[in-house]
């Protein structure tokens, strides 16, 4: 991120592409929008960007912009669809650019390819040329043809039998460790969807089902052999003729970020004080969804702010930490919690701030790059947390403390501002007397002269003091989390002081 001007927040955009003003220069007129004709809106002050096939005007945003102009002029007059898929894909670009539409692009790939051939036979271009070029046209066509009959790459498929009450929909995922984590499913009103992790692509089933059903879903799984049972009741007992109306996406294995988010409706159910500023938001999730979060993932919520639809992440917590004399954290499956910090001029915060309970709010599936596995093979564990970068942090040690037996040091290095700042600091200093491999410490960068702690910002003196390994030779996992200039200069210390890429894990957007 980088800092805006004034009056360029998210909310003063909003405000613009409500105020009637032509943003695209174009009075409404939408435009086919040839490769040739993209390239030449290059310019910052004439600035045209293609997206999953649409062309944005992008010129008037630029100051808006949270990455900053520069990162929008990478893709000037060009595809930025895999740019944008690797920072945001899921920032909701229709919504907030719809005022900047300019059209569609005119022509496919093949296409062009097609078109560039017979360019080239017609322009008499030596023949070998034009055989690589033929050659790989075809190549391109029979290998559309065959992604759209789902042919390649998909070894996955499902199948369903019922009896009088059930209707099981069994999914041969044929890859072991298949877990509960794994299977995201949603069955409201007749629609089921049921979504499959495989490392980063996923399997779907989406159908329009032929009966109705009751909410209660259940979800089997068959660890080792890779089998998933989903479970639907039927509400009459009548005999299905078939399983129902497959959607667009049903019976696909492709690439997750080729998958949109999907999203669901939960309800508020309560919403209690951390701190001064920041609160734990407890959702419940719809009868028919079964959806857990894995540690060190997190979700997206979506809420319409000022009449558009905004977007942003959030790390799901546990209602408490691993302290004995509480009931173990519920992995009850119905409940998401959420430790928000509600900034004063915030966008997003403020709204959900004025949430009511029992109000309704959208939540995506979760997503991350983080492996349960980076934990289970280390022997020490050390988690660099600034602010609100605790919430991965309190999946993170549930798992280490109860989970993970080779673990010989966890240690959490807590920065925050202020004493006031810090999160569930009671909990975290009765962990610390509980379980002796756990340790915290606090580190305040603008304490109050009572603080008798430690004091200062993230930095190498800092690190070198409290990031020790346990042995000489032992494997440590350094996770941190926090502000992201506080990330970035945390992971560039760590590598000063010799830690490898692999030791260490940085949660990001
Ligand atoms: P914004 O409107 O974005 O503003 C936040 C503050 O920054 C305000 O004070 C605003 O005035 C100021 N500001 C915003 N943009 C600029 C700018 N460009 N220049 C200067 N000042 C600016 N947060 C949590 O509380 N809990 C979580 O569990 C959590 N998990 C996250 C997980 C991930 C993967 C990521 C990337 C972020 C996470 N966040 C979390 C942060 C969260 O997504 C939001 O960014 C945060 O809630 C602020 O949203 P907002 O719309 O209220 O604030
Ligand atoms: P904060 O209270 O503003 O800051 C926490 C600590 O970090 C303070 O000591 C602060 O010191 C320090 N800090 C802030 N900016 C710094 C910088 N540029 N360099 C070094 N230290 C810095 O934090 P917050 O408001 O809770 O924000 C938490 C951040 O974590 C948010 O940006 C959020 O997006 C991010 N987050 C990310 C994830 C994820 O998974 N990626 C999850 C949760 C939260 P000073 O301000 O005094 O300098």
């Amino acid at each position: 991120q980088v800092p805006l001007k004034p009056g360029r927040s998210l909310m003063d955009w909003i405000r613009l592409t409500k105020s009637g003003k032509d943003l695209t220069g174009l009075k409404g007129r939408l435009l086919e929008v040839t490769e040739d004709e993209l390239s030449k809106h290059n310019k910052k002050e004439d600035c045209w960007i293609c997206i999953r096939g649409f062309v944005y005007n992008v010129t008037p945003y630029m100051e808006y912009h949270p990455g900053g102009e520069d990162e929008l002029m990478k893709a000037a007059g060009a595809d930025g669809t895999d740019l944008f898929d690797q920072v945001h894909r899921w920032v909701n670009y229709e919504s907030m650019l719809k005022e900047c539409l300019v059209g569609r692009m005119a022509v496919k790939p093949c296409a062009a390819l097609k078109g560039e051939l017979l360019f080239h036979i017609s322009h008499q271009i030596p023949e070998d040329e034009i055989l690589v070029k033929l050659k790989t046209f075809i190549i391109l066509v029979v290998l559309s043809e065959l992604l759209t009959l789902n042919l390649v790459f998909k070894s996955t498929n499902y199948d369903w039998f019922q009896t009088d009450s059930l209707i099981t929909i069994v999914i041969y995922t044929k890859q072991k460790d298949m877990n509960a984590d794994l299977v995201i499913v949603d069955c409201q009103d007749k629609q089921l969807r049921g979504e499959i992790i495989m490392d980063d692509h996923s399997y779907l089933v989406e159908i329009d089902l032929d009966h109705a059903v009751s909410e209660d879903v259940a979800v089997n799984i068959a660890e080792r052999v890779g089998k998933v049972e989903i479970i639907l009741k039927k509400k009459d007992n009548v005999h299905w003729k078939n399983l129902g109306q497959p959607s667009e996406g049903h019976n696909t294995f492709i690439k997750r970020t080729d998958r949109g988010l999907f999203y669901r409706k939960c309800k508020l159910v309560s919403k209690t004080e951390v701190t001064h500023d920041t609160k734990l938001f407890c959702l419940m999730l719809p009868k028919g969804t079964h959806l857990r979060v894995p540690t060190g993932q997190h979700v997206y919520l979506k809420h319409i702010v000022a009449g558009t639809e905004v977007v942003k992440p959030y790390t799901p917590v546990l209602p408490f930490l691993p302290l004995d004399f509480q009931e173990p954290p519920c992995h009850d499956g119905v409940h998401i919690y959420l430790m928000i910090k509600i900034y004063s001029h915030g966008l997003f915060t403020q709204a959900l701030d004025h949430l009511q309970i029992g109000d309704y709010i959208s939540v995506s599936n979760p997503e991350g790059n983080f492996k349960k596995s980076q934990v289970q093979t280390s022997e020490d564990l050390l988690l660099l947390a600034g602010g609100t970068g605790f919430t991965p942090m309190v999946k993170l040690l549930n798992l280490a403390l109860t989970e993970v037996s080779c673990l010989r040091t966890v240690k959490l290095i807590f920065f925050n501002k202020t004493e006031d700042d810090i999160l569930w600091r009671n909990q975290l200093e009765q962990l610390a007397l509980k379980d002796e491999r756990f340790e915290v410490q606090f580190i305040l960068s603008q304490p109050s002269k009572d603080w008798i702690g430690k004091q200062g910002k993230i930095s190498p003196s800092l690190l070198s003091e409290f990031v020790k390994r346990s042995r000489r030779d032992s494997k440590v996992l350094i996770c941190i989390c926090g502000p992201a200039p506080f990330t970035e200069q945390g992971v560039q210390y760590l590598k000063d002081l010799g830690y490898s890429q692999e030791e260490i894990h940085a949660f990001t957007a």
